[in-house]
């Protein structure tokens, strides 16, 4: 671990940061000053102003983390035990977690190895009549193959819930990811595209489904003390929504940062790595900026860091199918999942990346590429 004379002149430049600001202080003092800190006003217009811009038409459920909106959204469709839930293995394990807490079986489908989405034809492949669901995830901000899915859908008649944790503001053929399944999920954690501390929107096709999750959040009650079923404490309170509702109005600029950031390392990137690949019909909001790395993949990410003070970070190390807690459900074998676990490396990317970052990112690739690390 020493030091190149270099990086010492450098922070490191980190491969996420969240940001907080004055307005968001503010308003969590706002609520603190109300005195109502459980889920009350704050929460509701979080839901409205959050479908407004990202899912409108479509009624969304704010709930305590990404993974509660999976699990108490893919309940709400109808998954439970005796259903098989088809999900990519190369993602973070709160996808398939969700499917096994849910009471069904997830069956793991490998990747497009261009967009590092689950491909449909692999998804094809492993229908049963016990397919209950599809879980796509649109993958680093990218949006997976809904068109594809959706054709599969029409055959087979499956539920489709979209993991979109990664993916505010993503489009496919100008429609936002969220609108294309039955339901949804955008998880507001810190690293993600814009956070809320912690939190979970669920965003679902009809009224019905977003009834059923309101009541899984609290305990099954829509009214007090009149518990229809049995439920969850999953509410978000009114100080985290406070913070989505200011984090809500800077996300379009951020997003037009790293779409910016983006196109700035494909130029500088171009013929020395692989590149992220965006499927043309796509906007693609970079929650990641993930490249391949074939060779000592590990040796690059310990050089860019210690040589070059450049931070980076590899989603995902271990394929959801080959962890202790879910290789129970491993199947067959998932060639492309293994290779993009093997070779990928995620670079800077976020808001907070500026041009002098943006050069030093491109040089240091550039050398340590150069140098076979
Ligand atoms: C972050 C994430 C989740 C879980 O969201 P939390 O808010 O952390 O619970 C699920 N799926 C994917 C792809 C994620 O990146």
């Amino acid at each position: 671990m020493t030091l190149q004379p270099d990086a010492r002149q450098f922070d490191l430049i980190p491969v996420a940061k969240p940001l907080i600001g004055e307005e968001e202080r503010a308003a969590v003092d706002r609520v603190l000053a109300s005195g109502m800190l459980a889920q009350g006003p704050e929460v509701a217009a979080f839901e409205r102003e959050f479908a407004e811009r990202f899912t409108p038409g479509r009624p969304v459920v704010a709930v305590n983390s990404g993974t509660s909106g999976l699990h108490l959204g893919l309940l709400a469709i109808g998954i439970g035990p005796g259903d098989e839930v088809v999900v990519p293995s190369f993602t973070f394990a709160a996808t398939a977690n969700a499917v096994v807490l849910a009471g069904a079986t997830p069956v793991f489908a490998d990747i497009d190895p261009v967009t590092f989405c689950i491909d449909p034809e692999a998804v094809a492949a492993l229908l049963t009549p016990r397919t209950a669901a599809v879980v796509p995830v649109h993958l680093f901000g990218q949006p997976a193959d809904m068109a594809a899915l959706a054709a599969l859908q029409r055959e087979h008649g499956f539920r489709v819930f979209e993991d979109a944790a990664q993916a505010h503001g993503a489009t496919l053929g100008g429609a936002p990811v969220g609108t294309f399944g039955d339901g949804g999920m955008f998880s507001l954690y810190p690293t993600k595209n814009m956070t809320a501390g912690e939190g979970g929107m669920v965003v679902l096709a009809d009224e019905e489904s977003a009834r059923r999750v309101r009541l899984l959040r609290n305990q099954g009650m829509e009214r007090q003390y009149e518990n229809e079923v049995v439920g969850f404490n999953a509410r978000m309170t009114d100080l985290h929504a406070a913070i989505g509702r200011v984090q809500l109005t800077k996300v379009d600029a951020w997003t037009a940062q790293r779409r910016a950031n983006a196109a700035f390392l494909d130029a500088a990137l171009a013929g020395i790595v692989t590149t992220p690949a965006v499927r043309p019909e796509a906007t693609h909001v970079y929650h990641q900026y993930t490249i391949r790395v074939p060779e000592d993949r590990d040796g690059f990410v310990a050089a860019l860091r210690e040589e070059h003070g450049v931070g980076s970070g590899v989603y995902y190390p271990i394929p959801a199918h080959r962890l202790p807690s879910l290789r129970e459900h491993a199947g067959a074998d998932l060639p492309q999942t293994d290779l993009a676990a093997a070779e990928v490396v995620s670079l800077p990317v976020h808001p907070s990346v500026g041009a002098d970052d943006l050069e030093r990112i491109a040089a240091a690739v550039a050398a340590v590429a150069g140098a076979g690390a």
